[in-house]
């Protein structure tokens, strides 16, 4: 039987979030009452000159940077022509045959070995209005223009990605790329990160280019995959059983699992491009993009590689905490006041990231800031509070925003330390228990867990753990 590869590539579409709109000085918002964000250029009013947002252009080489691109000289703007509700001028402006950024790549790791995917083109464009289907019960629908006009990048790679799973992979990257860039939000569930993919199959080894097919309708990264997944095996069983491939654009469904056809393919002369007479062509030199390449912040995968040298971390640590930009901060500003950035490292990866999952918050959200969490930590060195009694005060900090100390004392949390005051107790437990006192004697070494366990119930976790280890000892 033939075993195929999948040939895959990502076309995606980032908001960026710029004040104001790509051509127009409308907000640019989401979320605002629908077609409040608008003026007669973004509503597209005959005779209206758009006027390009230079945001619009550094966010786009900011990206095209990041990403490894060559960023263009020359580029301008072109008409790209449809019909649809959501666009009442009846084109977008985009960039065709001049686009902004071209030939990079990212690089992303997949089990353990890096794999470069390149990328074809960056350019700038418009995004179009919202339609609003069947609200209430209704037989019309609405249209939103706040949306039009918002800049957009979109982003395609090269055919390089071969399973689903990179093709996730990617994504991530990429949006933590563009995140660490502070160019978007990059929030999948407000439509300011969108995906669409080009997918065709191939026995394995060969380098022909089959038939492909484009999934759009793809809510989150997961869906993404999942989307290729099936689409993979549909295709699979197409070739198994003599049938054709043809070339159509599908639409996922999250429900059943699968695609379906929503229409056949355009292609580029569909859209009748042609350079728009509104905008003048954009003409950069050396000295500017050398500027904006000097003001690009530290990237994820270079900030991962030095958590592992500065801070000796474990690939892994280094990976999680450096997932965002802010986290990494949060991290950083931890290890800035102690001295241990593995201990460090432990907390908020284990603790603090497990609260706010459950809570589902954000880090920025977070009441327990740095110089909370490097008190306690302060506080666990100097024996203050146990290990155990940590994790309670970290939760407590984590709900009340409180500091450890105060936590410690109106709930009575100090490490009892005090010999004579561990003795008295630790007597009492012996003297309630000759018979684990006898096994213990008789060899059976176990019977000391049961008497620390006995120390901590009665001190409700308390105690220190060294003391009692070495006064259990003694009396043994
Ligand atoms: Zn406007």
């Amino acid at each position: 039987m033939t075993k195929y590869e999948a040939v895959i590539g990502l076309e995606v579409h980032v908001e960026l979030r710029t004040k104001t709109k790509a051509f127009c000085s409308c907000p640019n918002e989401f979320g605002s009452e629908p077609n409040s964000n608008v003026c007669p250029i973004c509503l597209s009013m005959p005779g209206t000159l758009p006027v390009l947002n230079k945001s619009l252009l550094e966010y786009g080489i900011k990206a095209g940077l990041a990403m490894n691109c060559e960023i263009a000289h020359y580029c301008k703007f072109d008409r790209k022509n449809y019909f649809y509700p959501d666009l009442p001028k009846a084109y977008q402006i985009s960039q065709n045959d001049f686009p902004l950024c071209r030939n990079g790549y990212l690089d992303i790791e997949v089990d353990g070995e890096v794999r470069r995917i390149g990328i074809n083109r960056i350019h700038m464009e418009e995004d179009a209005g919202k339609l609003l289907h069947g609200e209430g019960k209704a037989d019309y629908s609405l249209v939103d223009l706040n949306r039009g006009g918002v800049p957009l990048l979109e982003i395609v790679t090269e055919p390089d990605i071969r399973t689903p799973e990179e093709a996730r992979l990617f994504l991530e990257n990429l949006k933590q790329i563009l995140q660490y860039l502070d160019v978007s939000d990059c929030k999948m569930e407000e439509g300011s990160l969108r995906c669409d993919a080009n997918i065709s199959l191939r026995p394995a080894g060969s380098s022909v280019l089959n038939t492909k097919v484009e999934i759009k309708n793809m809510n989150s990264f997961k869906a993404v995959q999942h989307a290729l997944e099936s689409e993979i095996s549909r295709q699979q069983k197409l070739y198994e059983t003599g049938g054709e491939v043809v070339q159509e654009t599908r639409a996922w469904d999250e429900n059943t699992g699968k695609t379906s056809v929503m229409r056949a393919k355009e292609t580029a002369s569909d859209y009748r491009y042609f350079p728009d007479p509104d905008l003048v062509p954009v003409v950069l030199n050396d000295e500017m993009i050398d500027e904006i390449r000097e003001g690009l912040p530290e990237l994820p995968a270079a900030r991962k590689q030095r958590f592992i040298e500065e801070y000796g971390l474990p690939a892994y640590d280094a990976g999680v905490l450096t997932s965002s930009k802010e986290l990494a901060d949060y991290y950083e500003e931890c290890v800035r006041g102690y001295h241990d950035p593995k201990k460090v490292s432990n907390w908020v990866m284990v603790e603090l990231l497990r609260l706010l999952n459950t809570n589902s918050l954000d880090i920025k959200e977070s009441k327990l800031t740095p110089s909370h969490l490097i008190e306690m930590l302060n506080m666990m060195d100097k024996g203050t509070i146990s290990g155990k009694i940590a994790k309670t005060v970290f939760e407590e900090m984590f709900v009340s925003g409180k500091r450890a100390a105060q936590i410690v004392e109106e709930k009575g949390l100090l490490q009892i330390s005090d010999e004579d005051q561990l003795a008295a107790i630790i007597d009492e437990i012996i003297a309630a228990h000759p018979e684990v006192v006898e096994d213990y004697r008789k060899g059976k070494k176990k019977a000391l867990g049961f008497f620390v366990g006995q120390v901590m119930k009665k001190t409700r976790g308390k105690a220190n753990p060294q003391i009692v280890n070495k006064l259990l000892l003694a009396r043994l």
